[in-house]
């Protein structure tokens, strides 16, 4: 078991207001899922993300990951439980605009005891992994998005972490580098990474093999892929605009 959620709640206030984030959510994930979690605006995506990702703390209710219940840590454990567990990759690639790649790479490592012995070389790694072994010196604005996006992927990737966790991770790029991202999440799951990504593209969803929908909070639904029914609808109408886009030659 790689995380179990009970109960979980998350409430904001906003002057007298109180903003119920989430209501209530109960999740399990294993080791090696690869999962997408939808739903609208303001359904409590990020919310949920923060918290598994060991960046925010819930309101009520139980986090336990790899067994370890995150809810009762104090928060510089959950910090350093979150830099060995936790790869988190987002929208906007989050680097740091003036440092090299391999500096961008290296940041995570710098909490960690192998600082000086090795992360160097494991920075390397993990950008050879996803393919910017000849990229290394560049900075991110001599970069296109989707070489920016797999330096933030690298960085995830470079203390191991036990769930790669990515709130929408090819907003920001066009369908060809997109596809090239999910295909790298690909090879990452066939290697064991267990992943959970946000987004609200029914496409993007379809390469997840599980897909839980949020809506108001709570967890609407929460099924495979393929037994999903919003999404094989979806693919349904996909397949006939194809069909009908052929027939008529264009
Ligand atoms: P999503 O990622 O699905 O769009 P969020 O998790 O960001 O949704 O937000 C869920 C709800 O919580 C929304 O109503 C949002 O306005 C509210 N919310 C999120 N973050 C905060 C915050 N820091 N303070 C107050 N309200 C918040
Ligand atoms: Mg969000």
């Amino acid at each position: 078991m790689t995380l179990r959620v009970k109960g979980l709640r998350k409430i904001y206030r906003m002057g007298n207001e109180r903003v119920h984030a989430l209501a209530g959510v109960d999740l399990e994930i294993a080791g090696n899922e690869f999962v997408a979690i939808m739903g609208a605006s303001g359904s409590g995506k990020s919310t949920l993300m923060n918290i598994l990702g060991c960046l925010d703390r819930p309101t009520a209710g139980a986090y336990e990951l790899n067994d370890r219940p995150t809810h009762k840590m104090r928060s510089g454990l959950l910090a350093q439980i979150r830099n060995e567990e936790i790869g988190f990759v987002f929208q906007s690639f989050e680097l740091l605009p003036r440092a090299s790649a391999l500096k961008n790479v290296q940041l995570p490592l710098q909490y960690s005891r192998h600082y000086f012995t090795s992360s160097r070389s494991r920075a390397k790694m993990a950008l050879e992994r996803v393919g910017l072994g000849d990229r290394m010196g560049h900075k991110p604005n001599q970069m296109s998005g989707g070489q920016r996006q797999r330096v933030a992927i690298a960085r995830a990737l470079v203390n191991r972490p036990s769930i790669l966790l990515a709130d929408e991770p090819t907003g920001n790029l066009d369908s060809s580098t997109s596809n090239d991202i999910l295909k790298l999440f690909h090879e990452l799951h066939d290697e064991g990474q267990t992943i959970i990504m946000v987004t609200h593209e029914e496409d993007v969803a379809g390469h997840a093999d599980r897909i839980i929908r949020l809506r108001d909070g709570k967890v609407m639904s929460d099924c495979s892929t393929s037994d999903d029914p919003i999404h094989r609808a979806y693919m349904q109408r996909a397949a006939e605009v194809m069909a009908h886009r052929a027939e008529a030659g264009t």
